[in-house]
């Protein structure tokens, strides 16, 4: 009973909390890739074995993927005709999924995009993911239906707390039947929880599991095992409960094996960018038809609503609900090293005029940085003058099509801080 009392607080939870404004912000910087296979380094825990594949039977000439395709991934929740954030009519739905193929939009199964992230298959230049969230029933009975007609392959992202508990939860059943059909099953997380693990529930849970470590065990690798054992799948991709993340939850999505995870701010993701663990989403809402159209005008749209969207960054920075910016560092990370490495890929600012990109930095000001246009990457180092402050922000811009667009995000400095 109590069980089912947490969930109901859960689902409630969520529908307050979850991605309130993540559309908005449309914060984009991640993690500067480091070389352009990212995925291997998300996807073993050791990372000095890069074994990608299981050794075919002949030697065939390596596939090379389309470096240049993009990928928008849309992330829904429920399919109700109902007033809430979290559902979209099925009418809606319906029409949104002509509208990708209007576009010119090709959807892709998440195998497909994995196997492109390896370097081992080419996908069509504009590429889409359709992911479900949370595991409503509403899903296998409203959405499947109007998926299978568009012949739209698609992503369940289930937590294990839901499933199987009855009202508006899919069954495991169901999902058998979803994973029998071709469709993939990810995992988001044990019980929904921010894993930030700050709220009172979860510094309670902590408690109960003996620690943080153990907490994020629970959210993130347990989980996924649950997942594997009751469908007998592998189980490749997480999705960020409430799309919340820090390196300590980064870290535990790595050691639990995923080849990449997914968080719900909208853009464009590239072939190396942005990191495999922190994969950008289009949060879609009822009522919110603009992060819709931004999705579809992000690749092949130029740049859209998207850089005035970004301009709104600053007034968004302290929405309690904002989620962390992927970046190096990232959002909210304490970095002990007093000349750290800067950097952040601003692929979903769109076409900058690579002149125009400059990087401040809070008790800097205009810093040297350097951009690789190719990459869409800024990155400075201090050589001359070290960290010395508690707390720095970032702020990154440049203009596309002559406006002005913006991006920031903060990190800590702490020399005693444990690397
Ligand atoms: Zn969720």
């Amino acid at each position: 009973m109590k069980f089912r009392f947490t969930l109901a607080c859960l689902a409630a939870a969520a529908m307050v909390f979850s991605y309130t404004g993540c559309d908005k912000v449309q914060k984009i910087l991640h993690r500067a890739p480091k070389e352009p296979v990212v995925a291997a380094e998300t996807a073993t825990p050791t990372p000095a074995t890069p074994t990608p594949k299981p050794a075919t039977p002949t030697p065939t000439p390596k596939i090379t993927a389309n470096h240049d395709a993009s990928v928008i991934v849309l992330c829904y929740h429920r399919f109700e005709d109902i007033k809430s954030a979290m559902s979209t009519k099925p009418e809606d739905f319906d029409k949104e999924m002509q509208a990708i193929k209007d576009s010119g939009f090709t959807v892709i199964s998440m195998q497909d995009f994995l196997a492109w992230r390896r370097d081992e298959k080419p996908i069509p230049a504009k590429s889409a993911l359709i992911t479900i969230d949370d595991g409503y029933v509403s899903a296998y009975e409203n959405a499947w239906p109007i998926l299978k007609k568009y012949g739209y392959p698609f992503t369940m992202f289930v937590y294990i707390q839901y499933v199987n508990s009855g009202g508006k939860s899919v069954s495991w059943d169901q999902l058998a039947e979803l994973r029998d059909a071709g469709v993939e099953i990810g995992c988001h997380s044990f019980t929904h929880q921010n894993l930030k693990g700050r709220t009172p529930k979860a510094v309670a849970d902590q408690q109960k599991l003996g620690g943080l470590d153990q907490w994020l065990k629970r959210e993130v690798a347990d989980s996924k095992k649950v997942i594997e054992d009751r469908l007998g799948i592998k189980v490749s991709v997480f999705a960020y409960p409430e799309g919340a993340y820090n390196e300590k939850a980064r870290e535990a999505v790595r050691q639990a094996g995923y080849e990449a995870a997914f968080v719900t701010y909208g853009q464009r993701n590239t072939f190396s960018a942005p990191a495999a663990d922190l994969i950008g989403r289009y949060a879609i809402e009822q009522g919110k038809p603009k992060t819709f159209n931004d999705a579809l005008a992000m690749i092949g749209g130029g740049m859209g609503p998207v850089g005035s969207a970004v301009m709104a960054a600053p007034a968004m920075a302290s929405a309690p609900a904002t989620p962390a910016l992927p970046t190096v560092p990232s959002e909210g990370a304490t970095v002990s090293d007093a000349k750290p490495k800067i950097s952040a890929v601003l692929t979903s600012l769109g076409a900058l005029e690579p002149e125009s990109v400059q990087m401040r930095i809070s008790g800097f000001g205009l810093v040297p940085a350097k951009y690789d246009a190719a990459s869409q990457t800024i990155s400075f180092q201090p050589t001359t003058q070290p960290l010395r402050d508690k707390d720095y922000t970032v702020i990154v811009s440049g203009k596309v099509n002559g406006k002005r667009a913006e991006a920031r995000w903060s990190f800590k400095f702490d020399p005693a801080a444990k690397k």
